[in-house]
């Protein structure tokens, strides 16, 4: 690995570098164990660019880097030590999600980032033990994806292309905010080991290719019960959010009834669990909401 810099302040470069190499070390060999992939390139080398729009992007080999976001000040917040850990875990994370398997189109870039993001958490969340990861994640997505789920201008996770000039467009809090709850939930349903498991054929599947979303859920299909395609259609075709209501009949009988999705009035398979808070201790049972 070789690191290319312009900052000319030498101590606060050999304040960060050794950390900088070893966090990219540490994501290459928990990525090469998850996905049972060696790193599927030549080599990895990082620019750190004095400007640069984004916090990274992942050139194979070769990543590039807002130069402030690895090369901290020395009285950096454990956030800011966090965020450039991420960093770091997401742009690798890319070598295998999104330059070993590309996308076919750009309708489907929200996978490579919901994948980066994904593995990013699980490969440096557990080096930040004082911070909880579960609570963060939920105040930082879901009150957004509800925010704009919402609203009837939204739209589906996966949103149709035309021109690869207006790819911009397609970026916003459905992408970043709702799909990684999709993901979580998807992890959920299967188990993790399960999930992994499908992770690891994807790739080897699709090598040095290109593949897409219902690629690989036909993979995740095949190794789950529920049934994925109905749950890709709601969750990752259509926009809108579940809407759960709750009613006390005159008979005393508790009804939970789910509205159907606008498009083509199918529900939201998922599971739910049920919290009741009586007088005698608190009740709590699992809920499914099936095709009825
Ligand atoms: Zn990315």
């Amino acid at each position: 690995m070789t690191m290319f810099y312009r900052e000319t302040d030498e101590a606060k470069v050999a304040r960060n570098a050794a950390t900088v190499f070893d966090l990219h070390g540490q994501a290459i060999a928990w990525l090469e164990e998850y996905t049972q992939i060696p790193f599927p390139f030549t080599k990895l080398d990082f620019v750190l660019l004095p400007g640069f729009q984004y916090g990274g992007m992942e050139h194979i080999g070769n990543i590039f880097y807002r130069e402030p976001s690895l090369l901290l000040e020395e009285n950096a917040t454990e956030n800011q030590q966090l965020g450039r850990a991420r960093l770091i875990a997401h742009e690798t994370a890319h070598m295998w999600f999104g330059d070993l398997v590309t996308m076919r189109w750009f309708n489907d870039v929200w996978l490579k980032e919901v994948f980066a993001n994904f593995m990013a958490a699980k490969i440096v969340n557990p080096s930040f033990p004082k911070i909880n990861h579960d609570l963060a994640f939920l105040l930082s997505s879901q009150p957004t994806a509800y925010g704009e789920d919402r609203s009837q201008g939204s739209h589906p996770i996966q949103q149709p292309l035309e021109n690869l000039r207006d790819a911009g467009s397609l970026y916003g809090g459905i992408i970043y905010q709702k799909a990684p709850v999709v993901m979580r939930q998807l992890e959920a349903i299967m188990g993790e080991t399960a999930f992994r498991d499908g992770l690891r054929e994807y790739l080897k599947s699709f090598s040095y290719g290109n593949a897409t979303w219902d690629d690989l859920i036909s993979i995740l299909d095949k190794r789950n019960q529920t049934d994925l395609q109905a749950w890709s259609q709601v969750w990752v075709k259509e926009a809108g959010m579940p809407v759960i209501k709750t009613e006390r009949g005159s008979d005393g009988q508790l009804l939970i009834t789910q509205e159907k999705t606008a498009r083509n009035g199918s529900y939201w398979a998922q599971h739910t669990e049920l919290a009741l808070f009586t007088r005698i201790p608190l009740l709590k049972f699992p809920l499914t909401f099936g095709d009825k």
